[in-house]
Formats: C-alpha cells, sequence, structure tokens
C-alpha cells in the first residue's frame, strides 16, 4: 500500500517536471499577452561569505523583470528611479520587452538603497540598511496602455503602494500575486492584512510565514494565512526548496543544489517573476500548473545567485533556461520497488 502510494506520488511528480521541461521546449516562443510589475528599482550593497559588492543595480522589480521577461512580454513595469540610476539599466530591461512608462524618474532624489550581509548558509541575511529615498514619496500610477493586463505581480513594495496599483486597475486581473517581506510585516502589519484580501497568490518564506501567522509549523501557519485572503500560498526555504499550498492539497518542488552560491539577493523575486511570467505565457492558472510554475521559478532563482545582482539573469538564454529545468527532472526522478 505504502509502496503504491510513493510510487504514485513519485510519478505524479515526475510526470509534472517532464511536462515542465517538454512544455518549455515545444512553447518557446513569446506571448503578446501582458503582465503588470510593480515594486523598487534600487542600488544594493551586498556582503556573502564569498565577497562584497556597494553598489550594485537591484531592487524587486528589477529582478522580477529581468525573468520573468524570458516567458511573457510584455513585462509592464511600474517603478521610481532617481537621478542616479543608470540610463543603461533601463535600455537593457527595454530591449528585452519590459516597458518602463509606469517608472518614474526623480530628477533631485536618490534612487532607494538595500545593504544586506548574509550569514554563512546564505539562507539568512541581515539587513544593514532601507534608504527609502525615492521611495518615500512614491505615488505609482499605472499608464493607461497597461490597463486590461490579466497578470498583475505586485512585487516586494510598501503594502499601500500595492493596493494603489490594484485599485487602478479599471478590470481585475485574472490572477493577482504578491510578495512580501518581514520588513513590511514589521512596519505596515496593518495595511498588508487589507492586500491580502485582495490577492490570489502570497509569497513568502518560511520566516516570514511564521511571522506573520503566528504558527511555528508551516502547514498551520499556510492554512492561517490562506483564511487571511490568498487562495494559495508559496512558502520558500532557500535551498530547502518551496512549498505550495491550496486548501488541504500541498506541493514542494526542490531546489537544485548548486556547487556555488555568490549571492541569494534577489533570488525570491526571480522566483516571483519566473513563476507569475511561466503563468501568463500558458494561461492556466490551476493547482496542476502552480506547480509546473513552481519549478519554472526554482530554476530562474538557481541562475540568479549564481552571480551578484542581476547579472547571471542577463546572460541566460532558452537553451539555458531548458536545460537547467531538465536537471531538476534529474534532480528528483528515481524508480523505486519496495521489499513486499
Ligand atoms: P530578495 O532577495 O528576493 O528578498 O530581494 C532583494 C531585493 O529586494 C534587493 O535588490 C533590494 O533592493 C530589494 N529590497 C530590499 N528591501 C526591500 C523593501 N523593504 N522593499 C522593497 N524592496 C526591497
Amino acid at each position: 500500500m505504502i509502496g503504491v502510494a510513493l510510487r504514485k506520488t513519485q510519478g505524479n511528480l515526475n510526470f509534472i517536471l517532464y511536462f515542465c521541461s517538454v512544455f518549455y521546449f515545444k512553447t518557446n516562443t513569446f506571448s503578446t499577452m501582458s503582465l503588470i510589475t510593480v515594486g523598487t528599482m534600487a542600488f544594493d550593497a551586498i556582503e556573502t561569505p564569498f565577497g562584497k559588492v556597494d553598489k550594485i543595480v537591484g531592487g524587486s522589480a528589477t529582478y522580477v523583470a529581468y525573468a520573468a521577461c524570458n516567458f511573457i512580454t510584455p513585462v509592464q513595469q511600474i517603478s521610481i528611479v532617481g537621478y542616479d540610476f543608470p540610463e543603461a539599466e533601463m535600455k537593457s530591461l527595454q530591449s528585452r520587452g519590459v516597458q518602463t512608462e509606469g517608472v518614474e524618474r526623480v530628477k533631485d532624489k536618490k534612487s532607494f538603497f538595500w545593504s544586506g550581509k548574509y550569514h554563512i548558509d546564505m539562507n539568512t541575511r541581515d539587513t544593514l540598511v532601507t534608504d527609502l529615498n525615492v521611495l518615500e514619496d512614491f505615488n505609482p500610477i499605472v499608464p493607461d496602455s497597461y490597463q486590461g493586463s490579466e497578470f498583475l505581480l505586485l512585487g516586494n513594495l510598501m503594502p499601500k503602494l500595492q493596493l494603489s496599483v490594484i485599485n487602478q486597475l479599471k478590470k481585475r486581473p485574472r490572477l493577482i500575486v504578491m510578495d512580501t517581506m518581514n520588513f513590511w510585516m514589521d512596519v505596515a502589519l496593518d495595511d498588508l492584512k487589507v492586500v491580502l484580501k485582495k490577492v490570489d497568490v502570497l509569497l513568502v518564506n518560511d520566516g516570514e510565514a511564521r511571522q506573520l501567522s503566528g504558527e511555528v509549523s508551516l502547514v498551520k501557519a499556510a492554512k492561517a494565512i490562506m483564511a487571511m485572503g490568498p487562495k494559495y500560498l508559496i512558502i520558500k526555504k532557500g535551498e530547502h526548496g518551496a512549498l505550495l499550498f491550496h486548501e488541504n492539497s500541498v506541493f514542494f518542488a526542490p531546489a537544485l543544489p548548486l556547487e556555488e552560491v555568490f549571492d541569494p539577493t534577489g533570488a525570491g523575486d526571480t522566483f516571483a517573476g519566473g513563476f507569475t511570467g511561466y503563468l501568463a505565457k500558458v494561461k492556466d492558472i490551476s493547482f496542476d500548473s502552480m506547480k509546473t510554475a513552481i519549478i519554472v521559478g526554482s530554476a530562474m532563482a538557481s541562475f540568479c545567485v549564481e552571480k551578484f545582482g542581476p547579472e547571471r539573469l542577463k546572460e541566460i538564454n532558452a537553451d539555458d533556461i531548458t536545460a537547467r529545468i531538465n536537471e531538476f527532472v534529474q534532480l528528483v526522478n528515481f524508480d523505486i520497488d519496495l521489499i513486499g
């Protein structure tokens, strides 16, 4: 009985992963549908056990866009930058099908700045500095040309700004995905809870799931968070993969064991961009489709961590992504014969 159950579970996982890679091979064309994203475009200073950088381009929306544009274009970006944000970075995004009409540039203020230091295991980090700068008076405006999009990804940002974007959309998107972080749970929990009521999918890491729910068990935490609004919950566990919850179902996607994790910054945003970009590409928002999407998100995140900042995401192409998804297939592909 256990043997049958195990074989069946493994069979399902293999099928999903096989389908995932075949689908990516076969539909490797860009869709004309769009995905609206909102989040930060920033400068980061990062210290990991492997090195240190003082000022590189980062921000939640930057990572989201570099990941999502591999699956869907246009990616319709909403953000704010200061006078110091490099024009070359905007051009690099635009050349990949990212629209920046919704990105405001403030001439007399600096861009958002974040600094973090990773612990030796790279799964945890300390935030050293969060300088809001232009974010202090950010009032996101959804351009008319963005209206009508069926997919919205609320990248990590002040919850009340995420809400403002939802409220400006004349037609509710088919799927609203929300990313957030412990910082907003600390300083804007009430606003966060208002947004949670309006979204379909929430992405958090395990520590944030525990903080938001007050539960230690991730299964109990998932139930408590889904009761706050989102029908689907993804709990990211860094190098230990990610869990997808929906009603009483749960699905697990591994993370690829990499020889070198150089810089985990942006892995969560990259995951979100890959996950939502894939769903927008296949236009299927069922639980089964989301299972595939978290494998795609994990594959994209595995690229992100290989270099500092979004550099690695700029180098990869469709063949690299397909090959990486196949590595995920191999990772969990095994036969099992139980005695008796
Ligand atoms: P992640 O590693 O996926 O959590 O994302 C890290 C990125 O998020 C960095 O590039 C930062 O610029 C950006 N970031 C850090 N803190 C915040 C915050 N409070 N709100 C929005 N973006 C942030």
